[in-house]
Order: structure tokens, then sequence, then C-alpha cells
């Protein structure tokens, strides 16, 4: 198959009644890994970058890996952006071949992040890709950045600033945390009063270690997509680490990469599983 429209494949997890999960990719290892995790599970999902995470190589590259990747798959598997900091990178992105987008502008002031995401917004939807906005901020480390404090959404500003922003999506702060080290608890009936809100879909970010009964229950209101980031990037790790604390002197790359995408791909097919398979 061929990477699939951000649009066609929010269809097909409605038609079909799914979560997609997103899983972040940096490298080319990660890309192959998490195609193959949603190919042996036979689900969809979406490979995803960072603006932060582009920094090591460029739109083009992880769009050829992940067109490579998705080849033999009989599933819908998207390219997304996450965290999309800029409209350089928005455009780069969308130049490139990614099928969806999410601008994150919450460096600026609330008025200057409407009208950057508008802008962005109606870049995307010109060339048919649908968009991921943020309302409220989470805890934990978002990329290089430790957000100490949390500001969950309010459900009274969501109908307008979808309405402002013209997105397609919506990521939603209720207590959900970034990264591994904290215990993430949602706040279910928050969700729900956001769900009543909001007219686009709603996207939990910090998907590690949040259980399969609370995801269940949250796609009863409104969730469509969720992010694992910390999960992959530890299997990634733990490869490499393992095999240098079992040997100083191992510097076999090939045969520890081939491992790393081996482990990583499975659990990214154990967590499509679990949010999906009850
Ligand atoms: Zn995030």
């Amino acid at each position: 198959m061929k990477l699939v429209n951000g649009y066609d494949i929010m269809d097909y997890a409605r038609k079909y009644g799914y979560v997609l999960p997103a899983f972040n990719t940096t490298n080319l290892e990660m890309t192959y890994a998490i195609a193959e995790g949603l190919m042996c599970a036979d689900l969809p999902g979406y490979i995803q970058i960072s603006s932060n995470n582009l920094r090591l190589s460029c739109p083009e590259v992880i769009a050829m890996i992940a067109k490579d990747a998705v080849k033999k798959s009989e599933t819908p598997i998207g390219l997304h952006l996450d965290h999309g900091k800029s409209f350089e990178d928005v455009k780069a992105c969308v130049d490139a071949g990614f099928t969806s987008i999410m601008i994150d502008m919450s460096h600026l002031t609330f008025e200057e992040n409407v009208r950057e995401s508008k802008k962005a917004v109606e870049y995307c939807h010109f060339y048919g890709i649908p968009v991921e906005v943020e309302l409220g901020a989470l805890r934990g480390k978002e990329e290089d950045v430790v957000n100490e404090s949390e500001c969950k959404t309010d459900p009274g500003m969501v109908g307008q600033y979808i309405e402002d922003t013209g997105c397609d999506l919506l990521a939603v702060s209720v207590g959900n945390v970034h990264g591994l080290c904290l215990n993430p608890q949602i706040d279910i009936p928050l969700l729900a009063r956001i769900h009543k809100e909001s007219k686009v879909p709603l996207v939990l970010h910090g998907g590690s270690g949040i259980p399969g009964e609370v995801i269940w229950e949250a796609k009863k209101h409104g969730l469509i997509k969720i992010n694992y980031g910390s999960d992959l990037r530890r299997e990634f790790i733990r490869t490499f680490g393992e095999a240098f604390v079992a040997d100083h002197n191992e510097h076999d790359v090939i045969h520890l990469s081939i491992d790393a995408v081996k482990n990583v791909a499975n659990k990214a097919k154990e967590l499509v599983r679990m949010i999906n398979e009850h």
C-alpha cells in the first residue's frame, strides 16, 4: 500500500471502530519497526515524527523510508508530523508527502497561536491534509522541554478554538503526561465534557502507561488517536544497552539494529492490539 491520507485513515477507523495509535519515530530502524508492528497486528495507525526529531534527518528522508516500510502493508498506515513547531516544518512535511499534520504553537500567545495554526490549516487543507491542534498543556518531558505544570483543557474554550483554527483533530490535556516517569490519571468526566463541545475527534498524547480499560472508556468519548513515544524508544535503547552491558567490545551494528527493529515492532504490535482488541 501507499501511505494513506489522514482523512481516509480516520474514515477507516470510524467505519471499523478502531482507535489509531501514532508511534513516534526518529530514524530508519524505528520507522521500519513501527510499520512492521502495525502490519503484524493487521491494524491501522500512524508513523509520526516531531519537529524536534527531524533535527537528525529531514522530512524527505523520513517520508522515503516510511513509503518503503509500508509497501507490503495491507492495513492503512499514515505518516504524521507530531508537534510541528513552525509553518516551515509544516510546509516541508506536506511537500515531502506526509499525510497528516499537527501544528503546535503553544510557545506563542493565544492570539498568535490561533493565527499561526489557522495559516498552517489553510495550507494543509489546500492539499487535502487534515490538521491536529492542541488545547491545554501536558505535564512531563515534551522532547527537550520539561513542563512541571499542567493546564487541563478548558471545555469552555473548545468550540471556539476549533472554529477559529479550522482544525480536524483536537489533542487534549486531561491528566495525560508526556514521558514515562509520571503516573497518568485520566479524567474521563472531563474528556466527556470536552467531547460534547467538540465537533472533531480527540487525541491523547502520552499514551505510554495508560491502561487499556482507560483507553476503551476514552474511545466512548471521541478518542480516535493516541500517541506513543517513550514505550518504543525504551525498547530501541534497551536493545543496544543490554548488548553493551553483556560485552563492552560489542560492535555488530547490523545484528543489533535488526534486533532493535524486532523489539520495537513487538512493542508496537502489543500496543495496537491492546487498544483495539477487547
Ligand atoms: Zn505530544
